[in-house]
């Protein structure tokens, strides 16, 4: 029996260097004793020694009502459509001939993501943007004068040809019985993504996943006291323990090109079990009927019209190799011709887009094969043959897998991105170079442009 249970306290402040020492270790020895060293160390270092720690705000405090309001909390991010996932993704090993539905899983487990049917319904019924919100597509047109033709103006994703065609399309799917008056709408889904360092020093990363709706105006979607960001999933980033867990299953270490293929693999799959959920598919291809927030109920089918992301992300998404001989998410431009750009040729070029047909699909699937069941490294010659000409890599993209089948080409939804690719790309380097030229000018030079 341990000590303290057999001495008092008054035995034990003797014993120890204080009270507070003296007090901890009785309460530590006592009860059922399932409370381990490591476990009593960091209630000391991570909770008690906290500098916002403060031992009167306990005053009065029940454990048991606190407690209830963490459960609360939980069934509450349920309500907003939050779900807690896992995934396994088939890990390669060379030399290890196998068919990769017979391959090795690692699990990753805690995924977080939201359903997002919910979200569709949290947009279409924001009382605070309904106003501004345009389940109908319509062109906008401007007449600078009485006698003047009028001009149509682009500005909005909801004036976009590409908008009104899709609308025209789902006008074709004939109505429900049990809403025979429910208009056919389109919502447009633009998801963002953003790797975003949350910690100043640590490995903390947090990456998130948001969703933007087209039919909302930027004027409002691009407020963030607007909330129209509707956050949507966390990418989980590949655990430390994986480098372990292959040393130990296969008694090699991961090549370099391994662990970012299975990071790809991993970003895929959460996206698979977002996109692949029963609602989502099933409103994606027979719609879905929303009350919206002006009390009108509306058959609605989400359609993918942009993703936005930076160059890295459009290349993870995309499936292709960074920087590779076809660099270009959307189309198959080779990288020795970029420098064309603003030629009439380049747009020729650029008019060979990249889709996601057949002759892609199987590609992928036999560069698959090569590196599971032929053994091959990932970036050997062998798989660099099959798919090395369009630079993608030997990646299943989840977009491509369930949507392509309803006629989503994935890669049209890489718009530009005009700030990271042409404001702090093209443009910022071109200004850069035309100050540097003004300095040769003199100051006074410098003076007036700095006045314009
Ligand atoms: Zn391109």
């Amino acid at each position: 029996m341990p000590v303290a249970f057999v001495a008092g306290l008054s035995s034990l402040i003797g014993l120890f260097v204080n009270t507070t020492v003296a007090l901890l270790i009785q309460w530590f020895c006592s009860g059922t004793g399932q409370k381990s060293t490591a476990d009593v160390q960091r209630l000391i270092d991570d909770v008690i020694l906290h500098e916002d720690f403060k031992a009167e705000d306990l005053q009065g405090v029940n454990l048991a009502r606190e407690l209830k309001k963490l459960d609360t909390f939980e069934s509450s991010l349920e309500d907003q459509g939050w779900k807690k996932g896992s995934v396994k993704i088939s890990v390669p090993c060379p030399k290890k001939k196998v068919a990769e539905s017979k391959a090795v899983e690692f699990e990753i487990e805690g995924l977080l993501y939201r359903d997002l049917t919910t979200v569709i319904k949290n947009a279409c019924q924001d009382e605070a943007t309904m106003d501004s919100f345009h389940a109908t597509p319509f062109k906008e047109m401007w007449k600078p004068s009485d006698n003047a033709s009028p001009i149509r103006l682009y500005g909005e994703a909801y004036t976009s040809d590409e908008m009104i065609s899709a609308y025209e399309e789902v006008q074709n799917i004939p109505p429900h019985p049990d809403y025979p008056d429910a208009e056919n709408v389109v919502i447009e889904l633009a998801p963002y993504s953003d790797a975003t360092l949350l910690a100043q020093f640590g490995t903390a990363f947090l990456w998130p996943v948001y969703i933007y709706f087209g039919n909302l105006s930027k004027y409002v979607r691009s407020q963030p006291s607007s909330h129209a960001a509707h956050h949507t999933a966390y990418f989980p980033s590949l655990p430390d323990s994986f480098s372990d867990w292959y040393r130990e299953t296969f008694g090699i270490v991961p090549s370099e090109a391994t662990i970012t293929h299975c990071k790809r693999e991993l970003i895929q799959a959460l996206w698979l079990l977002i996109l692949s959920a029963p609602d989502f598919v099933q409103a994606y291809q027979y719609g879905i009927f929303i009350c919206f927030a002006d009390q009108v109920i509306r058959r609605v089918f989400p359609r993918f019209f942009a993703y936005m992301a930076d160059y890295p992300e459009k290349v993870l998404l995309a499936c292709i190799w960074n920087l590779g001989a076809c660099p270009c998410p959307r189309c198959l431009i080779k990288i020795g011709y970029i420098q064309g750009l603003g030629t009439t040729v380049d747009g020729q070029r650029r008019a060979k887009l990249r889709t996601c047909d057949r002759r892609y699909k199987a590609k992928i699937e036999i560069a698959r094969k090569i590196i599971y069941k032929n053994g091959y490294v990932i970036n050997s010659k062998a798989v660099n043959r099959v798919i090395g000409s369009e630079s993608w890599t030997p990646t299943r993209s989840a977009f491509v897998s369930v949507l392509s089948q309803f006629g989503l080409n994935f890669f049209s939804l890489f718009v530009v991105d005009l700030m990271h690719e042409f404001e702090l790309g093209v443009w910022k380097a071109v200004l850069t170079h035309l100050i540097r030229i003004l300095y040769t000018q003199g100051a006074e030079v410098i003076a007036e442009f700095d006045r314009r």
